[in-house]
């Protein structure tokens, strides 16, 4: 056996014995806390609200734990089980030219994927949101939303599979660089391209009219001397009664995207704090240092991609007798998670670090303890657990653990807001 199909192995079990022992440790510690309020929120949550939330956890994560071994034997059957081999035969088969033998090869893959994982997202969407109250989406909102999707990964992940194979067939032996190149484009056009297409194929987006709240938006953008095309708000309630506002665009096209279901749960003062949090992300120039970060990321794994792909043990290792360039693609964005997995803590740290910075600035240019109010809310609203496992956190989450966050504001609100 070469060494490369055993490494990979012990990576994937690894992976997935971590996945497991931390959900497990996850499910263990909200059950245990799960008639006890922490300290802080017993005046915004009740027992039953606190109660649910721990359910949805303990339920969100039993799910979990089985798409984990799912997508495990999934990526085994595809690599080393041959998957990938059979499906590059068959439309070899057909004789037609090189790029478009891969990208049909390609297509090919992503769709088995994509039908593996329909399993989960319809019990997702039907049963367990369902069963928790946060389930709007209709079946015939979701038929159609999986048509739109098919359609537009066929169109994005077609054109982008041709141009690296193209790429890859063309550009000689540092065709990696010139892949990496055309990525970049393409994560600018697409980052360009949602809000101007692709959200509006799934959602309607008004102009915000509250006249009171618009000017009290304008009144924070001109203090934090911030320049947003509009307003927007956005039926998310179409899906799902969970909540949420975010930025999209790009340089002067900047839009802010409120979801219908977070204007509804919160008032002005705590939009307002919701949304200086948003803006701090775009001022304190975190969106930008994760674009450059995932830049310099892309860029390592083109040029590894480009020497792997020239190994002929590379194929042989991970269960692809024949090579091509679709192969080599493949086999990359199979087989590196399974190794890759171990930098997550990292990413999840330097996230949590961020929300604390975007946490001080909302507290300056607005209201800490809105913002303090706003989040319980949407704890409560979501069933966010309260009282995460600190380790499952600490690996996992993109924004800090309930209560550290909480605490944090309160103290930023100073002591005024200690008063009864
Ligand atoms: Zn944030």
């Amino acid at each position: 056996m070469h060494p490369l199909t055993i490494a990979f192995m012990l990576a994937l079990l690894a992976h997935l014995c971590v996945q497991l022992w931390l959900a497990r440790r996850q499910v263990a510690h909200v059950e245990a806390h799960r008639t006890t309020i922490p300290a802080g929120f017993e005046a915004a949550v009740t027992a039953a609200d606190h109660a649910k939330a721990a359910d949805y956890s303990v339920a969100r994560q039993r799910v979990g734990m089985l798409e984990a071994l799912y997508d495990s034997a999934i990526v085994l059957a595809l690599t080393l089980g041959g998957g990938i081999a059979l499906i590059g035969h068959t439309v070899t088969a057909a004789g037609w030219p090189g790029v478009l033998t891969g990208t049909l090869h390609l297509l090919g893959v992503f769709a088995l994927l994509a039908v593996a994982g329909l399993p989960f997202t319809i019990y997702r969407t039907f049963v367990l949101e369902q069963r928790f109250g946060f389930n709007r989406t209709s079946p015939a909102t979701f038929f159609a939303d999986q048509l739109k999707g098919w359609a537009i990964g066929l169109v994005l992940g077609g054109g982008l599979s041709a141009g690296v194979l193209w790429i890859m067939a063309t550009a000689g032996s540092s065709w990696w660089l010139v892949g990496w190149a055309a990525w970049l484009a393409f994560t600018l056009l697409v980052t360009w391209a949602w809000p101007r297409v692709i959200a509006p194929i799934f959602n309607r987006f008004a102009p915000l009219q509250d006249a009171a709240l618009r000017e009290r938006i304008d009144a924070l953008l001109a203090r934090c001397d911030f320049h947003a095309k509009a307003v927007y708000v956005m039926d998310g309630s179409k899906r799902s009664s969970h909540g949420n506002a975010y930025f999209t665009g790009l340089g002067r096209e900047k839009r802010i995207v409120f979801f219908d279901t977070l204007l509804s749960s919160l008032g002005p003062a705590q939009i307002e704090s919701v949304l200086a949090h948003e803006l701090a992300h775009f001022k304190l120039k975190h969106i930008p240092q994760r674009l450059v970060a995932g830049a310099a990321i892309s860029l390592v794994g083109f040029a590894l991609l480009g020497w792997l792909s020239r190994q002929e043990w590379f194929y042989a290792a991970l269960g692809v007798p024949v090579r091509s360039d679709a192969a080599a693609l493949l086999l990359f964005l199979l087989a590196v998670p399974a190794f890759t997995w171990v930098v997550s803590p990292l990413l999840a740290a330097w996230s949590r670090r961020h929300e604390y910075q975007a946490d001080e600035f909302a507290a300056r240019h607005s209201d800490a303890r809105s913002l303090a109010e706003a989040l319980v809310k949407l704890y409560k609203d979501n069933a966010a657990t309260l009282t995460p496992d600190p380790l499952y956190s600490a690996f996992y989450d993109s924004h800090p653990p309930p209560p550290a966050r909480i605490e944090r504001l309160r103290a930023l609100a100073g002591p005024a807001a200690a008063a009864p």
